[in-house]
């Protein structure tokens, strides 16, 4: 594997590595920008970058990377960049580790680190390769030892649950509470409430449906971090609190995450809009009430301005393949 490029963003890298069959892939290591209130406003109109360098997170306190698992992707997305991308089948737990290296050995810099968050969700979808991925996550403190660092990782597992990827959810959870005492953050990519639409946002994908999901964890015992539902927050695509509690959403398994949908090419060509982003923002606090008054956790992200060229998975790619 060898880096073919580098590309810059004002919280960070994309690292556009070539694997040893001529394939390219993205890594990414990024700060947090971390602000509140009205800074947060800010921050979020930014296109000065220095206004996202004033705000960065320390790396001592919290440092992000994501790395690919596959050589593109099986599945169609129509918000994905990944999904024009031809796929190439899996990368072995050695160079899913490598990406993570190559990340390091460039950033000599931090040494150190109390949280590491790590999410294994760049270009592919970990379920179809689970057994290396998961074996990648099981040696992160070994990478990290190897090469001189003091890091407490947490990985991240997002994933949108194909059905024929058996038993992700089990598997999954076993690292998360057996190798990592509940601090490996497991997130399900759902995007709406409506299961028909899910079906279509995922270029027909067959998934586990929101109800099985919510069913199947309820079952299983979850510590310390509880289960993601991320839903891209999309112009007319229905996200429901009330459906979700009828299927019998547990506050103690799981949390919400609201994120606007980005710009993407694929997006663009499918016509998906977002519901709330830059200029009415307040559009996506008033669904996080809705939540919260609820009784339901649920985080906003939004990302700046400035940097939603470049940052969502597979664009730098399309462009330098
Ligand atoms: S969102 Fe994930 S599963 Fe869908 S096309 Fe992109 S990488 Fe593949």
């Amino acid at each position: 594997m060898n880096i073919k490029d580098v590309l810059y963003l004002p919280s960070g890298k994309i690292f556009l590595i070539e694997t040893d069959d001529k394939y390219l892939i993205e890594a990414t290591e990024m700060r947090d920008v971390s602000v509140d209130g009205k800074l947060h406003l800010e921050v979020r109109e930014a296109t000065d970058p220095r206004v996202i360098w004033k705000h960065l997170v320390l790396y001592s306190k919290k440092w992000l990377m994501t790395v690919s698992t596959q050589k593109g992707c099986v599945h169609n997305c129509k918000f994905c960049d990944v999904a024009p991308l031809p796929f190439k089948g899996n990368l072995n737990q050695g160079e899913i580790e490598e990406q993570i290296k190559i990340i390091l050995n460039n950033t000599p810099y931090v040494n150190k680190s109390s949280k590491v968050k790590i999410g294994f969700a760049r270009i592919g979808e970990p379920s179809w390769n689970i057994d290396n991925v998961l074996g990648a996550i099981k040696n992160l403190n070994n990478i990290s030892k190897e090469l001189n660092r003091d890091f407490t990782w947490l990985p991240c597992f997002n994933s949108i649950l194909p059905r024929g990827a058996k038993e992700t959810i089990e598997k999954v959870i076993d690292v998360k509470e057996n190798y990592y005492n509940g601090f490996l953050h497991f997130q399900v990519s759902c995007n709406s409430t409506d299961e028909n639409k899910r079906k279509e946002l995922f270029g027909g994908a067959d998934v586990l449906s929101l109800e099985e999901i919510i069913n199947k964890i309820n079952n299983i015992k979850i510590t310390n971090r509880t289960v993601t539902l991320n839903f891209i927050v999309m112009k007319d695509v229905e996200v429901s609190v009330e459906k979700l509690k009828k299927m019998g959403l547990n506050k103690n398994k799981f949390s919400i995450k609201l994120i606007p949908l980005n710009k993407t090419n694929n997006a663009e060509d499918n016509k998906l809009e977002t519901y709330a982003n830059y200029s009415n923002y307040e559009k996506l606090l008033e669904l996080k009430n809705e939540f919260e008054s609820n009784g339901v956790p649920v985080v906003v992200d939004a990302i700046a301005k400035c940097e939603e060229a470049g940052l969502c998975c597979g664009q730098l790619a399309q462009i330098f393949r």
